[in-house]
């Protein structure tokens, strides 16, 4: 049946302060490929903030069923799948010289940089995504189906180049610059002052602030009066994008302070090393994590780009040997009828159910909450995030939920980053100015909350019971964070 929106919760006054736009001026041709959750969320967006000419901008999916949201802004509407043989005829005359924002599942992002950095085009997308089947292709060996494989591919294309961002949504992507922004908090918090801006400066914060790890720890609360039906997977995104990488294998940054390698765990023989695999998919695999509004949570450690790029990013190194590295992981508590999905889909021996919903309108009430939660150090641990509420999310923006609007209100920030920075080549989240970031995307991202807490992975387990689970002189263990 059709649904009426609801009505947003925040005064119109409210709402014309936080919107107060940043915009930029842009000549070149834009062009959205997918126009799923994340695309028909970040088109507003894109026409509201980047001043560009429309007639020069178009949409491209096989799906022409949201044509009508494109058309209506006067933007054209190409209805086509991106396929090996045909995305360089297809897109080489529509965004030569121009932007070209990947928000689709199963086009290859190295095929899509490679081809941007000959026709000097600038590129975005939100996930370092393979061809159709790339996730699931058991002639590679499970090593090469990973994200660390994955963004080694991407970052292997260097040298100087148009800036082509990789992997920035909410997460990974916006993550980035919230634990760059909690590093300085607790610095400051601990009585320092500081302002870093290289690498090595940032890592050796991290180190000095003792960081043993970070979570990017999620709760969705999101939910709706259409309740999961059998055989249906629901989610408040892409939910061909997370059972995608929810059978991948869950994998990690492995921090220099762990002193339990999983029995599970693989390290890769090439590359930047900072991340392990386990040989288990991240949609059975769960970790204790914690958010301000949630308190404790078990979350999913489904594999992410973040957990790679972050871990990279703060790694000490000297002379081969790795002397500081924080663990980095994903704790995903999703929206309860995705829980439910996935225990579904797990009592299926992981065969996907045959329907799938993207919850939006049928959404009642609830947030997303994501942050980052920094762990192990003289405070204990300190999240640092945003709650967007559905009625916020609303107010703020059309097409889209609290999750969506976390996503493409970072797809945004970054275009504008890209544009006033055209040649900066290939980049992950963490090489961008991340107090500019965040000035352009807060406005979207509701109450922005830092929080302390003395709660550890160890709170309620006595060893009592799965002794062999605990090491109880270092709380921060990943031993002590799976579930078992
Ligand atoms: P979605 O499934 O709602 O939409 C994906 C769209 O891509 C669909 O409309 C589909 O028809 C289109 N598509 C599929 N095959 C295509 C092809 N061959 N050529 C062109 N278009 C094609 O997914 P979504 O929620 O919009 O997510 C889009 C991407 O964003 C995914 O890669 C997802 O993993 C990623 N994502 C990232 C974040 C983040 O925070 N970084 C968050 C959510 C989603």
């Amino acid at each position: 049946p059709p649904r009426t929106s609801r009505s947003p919760d925040l005064p119109p006054d409210d709402l014309a302060m936080r919107l107060s736009p940043a915009t930029i001026s842009y000549d070149g041709p834009i062009v959205i490929i997918g126009f799923g959750s994340i695309g028909k969320g970040a088109l507003p967006l894109i026409l509201r903030h980047i001043d560009s000419p429309r007639k020069r901008m178009v949409v491209i999916d096989p799906d022409d069923s949201a044509r009508r949201l494109a058309e209506l802004e006067g933007v054209r509407f190409v209805k086509t799948a991106l396929v090996p043989g045909n995305y360089r005829k297809v897109l080489t005359p529509l965004v030569k010289g121009g932007f070209l924002v990947n928000l689709s599942v199963d086009v290859s992002s190295a095929d899509l940089i490679r081809l941007c950095r000959e026709i000097g085009a600038l590129y975005i997308d939100t996930c370092i995504e393979p061809w159709a089947g790339g996730y699931v292709d058991k002639t590679k060996p499970l090593a090469m189906r990973t994200n660390y494989a994955l963004r080694e591919e991407v970052r292997a294309i260097k040298g100087e180049g148009p800036t082509a961002i990789i992997a920035h949504g909410a997460n990974p992507g916006m993550v980035s610059h919230l634990y760059k922004h909690a590093l300085v908090r607790l610095a400051a918090d601990l009585g320092r002052t500081v302002a870093p801006t290289t690498r090595s400066e940032w890592a050796h914060l991290a180190r000095d602030l003792g960081v043993k790890g970070i979570h990017i720890a999620e709760r969705d609360t999101q939910w709706a009066d259409i309740p999961k039906q059998p055989d249906e997977f629901v989610n408040t995104w892409s939910v061909e994008g997370f059972v995608g990488e929810g059978l991948q294998p869950a994998e990690l940054g492995w921090g220099s302070h762990e002193r339990h390698v999983p029995p599970e765990a693989t390290f890769h023989e090439h590359g930047c090393r900072a991340a392990i695999y386990l040989t288990r998919p991240g949609a059975t695999t769960r970790v204790r994590s914690w958010t301000p509004n949630a308190g404790p949570i078990q979350g999913y450690l489904i594999t992410h780009n973040e957990s790679i790029s972050i871990a990279d990013y703060l790694s000490i190194e000297e002379n081969g040997e790795t002397l500081y590295r924080p663990t980095v992981h994903y704790a995903y508590h999703p929206c309860d009828d995705a829980i439910l999905s996935l225990h579904e889909l797990q009592g299926r021996n992981l065969r996907r159910q045959s329907r799938f919903r993207l919850m939006n309108d049928e959404i009642v009430d609830g947030m997303d909450e994501l942050g980052v939660l920094l762990y192990g150090h003289a405070r204990n641990a300190f999240w640092f995030g945003s709650q967007l509420t559905i009625q916020q999310a609303r107010a703020l923006a059309p097409y889209q939920n609290a999750t969506a609007l976390q996503v493409t209100s970072a797809v945004v920030a970054a275009m504008i980053w890209a544009i006033e920075n055209p040649r900066r080549g290939v980049v992950d989240a963490d090489e961008l100015d991340h107090d500019r970031i965040l000035a352009i995307q807060e406005p979207y991202l509701g109450k922005m909350v830092g929080a302390y807490t003395d709660w550890t992975p160890l709170e309620n387990r006595d060893g009592e019971l799965f002794p062999e689970d605990v090491d109880r002189e270092d709380p921060w263990q990943f031993r002590n964070v799976i579930v078992r």
